[in-house]
């Protein structure tokens, strides 16, 4: 026999001539059977890899965890804190659903509405949320969105703003979370179904409504670098989660007509409760929405309804200090950075809140009362030599002017 022939595989000791090909490496030799075994092998693992970091990716705060989370960013909204836990816990439960257990009992998604004035902390919720999953997060606006073929974006430019913020991966993007500001804004003027489609609400809800429940969509790009060429993308939303917030100004009025109607009518419910008229927005049922002009299906496809309330004077003073990332902690790291110590007192802190009430400036109102304030400091205290800034109620009080405070006013 010759020395070649005498060649045998160092993994399954087959003979050279009962191979398809032998290779040879520094002192053994491989057959293509044990390669094409060993490439088996290679590939389950890195797929097995790649879903168990998929489930650890998911495995998931439980809902009182996620809720400690919330906590550290959002003062108050506890109702919808816990809401959206459970929320995002199911959500994200049914994401780790295998098939065959989707056989068994499938769990729908859980796509939540949040109804509340503007500036209460809808984005911020969501926004949070995102955060915490590290999972894409896009912030699409309602108004802007028309049915296909009429002037304005496509529904469908929803995903690719969704794409953009999970930098073109698919699957990223799939499992990312939209929130679509003033859903509001598409209801149905007036609650009777009218002969005349209505371009703008009715035609966008139908619309939305596919993304809801989940379809494959081709997304144009818009100029995404990995798929330069690729004209479009396609874009499962089953498992994406969608966030709805609305203002939905008036609803009070349905709520109202309800909780009436309900407390006249037979096995009245609120005989013992008092109905707290200041908030109405906390007795809040699907049906107010249907009220309003959304349509059924819509509501049906969100699920998960809650509300926020309005902000108060305690809430606004908590909102500037307490969150991680609060707009004191803010200023205090920006001064920081110059080693300019920065401090405020509380009752500089509680004239900032008086203005905010006063003017009706809402918590994004804060931010801009700050920057009237703290902005000469900012401007002027780097290049002196100064190392400590002390804000107090006189120092607030002069640099904000009545003219500065109307001009917030009316950009509020
Ligand atoms: P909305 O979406 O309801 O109009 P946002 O989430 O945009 O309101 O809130 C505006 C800003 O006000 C936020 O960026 C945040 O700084 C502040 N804010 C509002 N509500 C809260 C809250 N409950 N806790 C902390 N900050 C809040």
């Amino acid at each position: 026999m010759s020395k070649e022939e005498n060649l045998e595989c160092s993994f399954c000791g087959r003979k050279k001539a009962e191979t398809d090909m032998l290779i040879a490496g520094m002192d053994a030799h491989i057959c293509d059977k044990c390669i094409e075994q060993a490439h088996g092998i290679v590939q389950e693992e890195i797929s097995d890899a790649k879903s168990s970091s998929l489930s650890e990716d998911l495995i998931l705060k439980k809902p009182i965890e996620i809720k400690e989370f919330l906590d550290q960013y959002i003062i108050g909204q506890l109702e919808t804190k816990r809401a959206m836990s459970v929320a995002v816990y199911n959500h994200y439960k049914r994401l780790l659903q295998t098939k065959e257990d989707k056989d068994d009992v499938e769990i729908e998604k859980s796509n939540i509405v949040l109804v509340g004035e503007t500036g209460t902390g809808k984005t911020l919720v969501a926004k949070t949320i995102a955060r915490m999953l590290n999972v894409p997060f896009a912030i699409v606006d309602a108004t802007v969105l028309t049915q296909a073929g009429y002037v304005g974006e496509d529904v469908e430019s929803i995903l690719s703003k969704l794409l953009q913020a999970a930098d073109y991966d698919v699957e990223k993007a799939q499992r990312g979370i939209i929130f679509i500001d003033e859903i509001d804004k598409i209801a149905r003027k007036g609650d009777n179904p009218s002969i005349t489609r209505d371009v703008s609400g009715e035609g966008v809800q139908q619309a939305l409504l596919k993304l809801l429940e989940g379809t494959v969509v081709n997304v144009a790009p818009k100029g995404g670098r990995k798929h330069p060429d690729q004209k479009f993308i396609e874009v499962d939303t089953k498992e994406i989660l969608f966030i709805a917030g609305g203002a939905f100004s008036g609803i009070e009025r349905f709520i109202s007509k309800r909780l009436n109607m309900q407390a006249v009518g037979f096995g009245a419910s609120l005989d013992d409760d008092k109905v707290d008229e200041e908030n109405l927005l906390q007795y809040i049922i699907p049906s107010d929405l249907k009220a309003f002009g959304l349509i059924p299906e819509i509501i049906g496809r969100l699920p998960v309804l809650s509300y926020m309330n309005p902000l108060d004077a305690e809430t606004l003073r908590a909102i500037l200090t307490e969150p991680k990332n609060s707009i004191i902690k803010q200023y205090a790291k920006l001064f920081g950075m110059d080693d300019i110590t920065f401090s405020i007192d509380e009752e500089a802190l509680n004239y900032i809140v008086d203005k905010a009430v006063e003017y009706k400036l809402g918590a994004r109102g804060l931010r801009s009362l700050c920057e009237a304030i703290f902005t000469d400091a900012m401007f002027d205290l780097p290049s002196s030599n100064e190392k400590e800034f002390k804000v107090t109620r006189e120092y607030a009080d002069a640099k904000l002017s009545n003219s500065t405070l109307k001009k917030l006013k009316a950009a509020s």
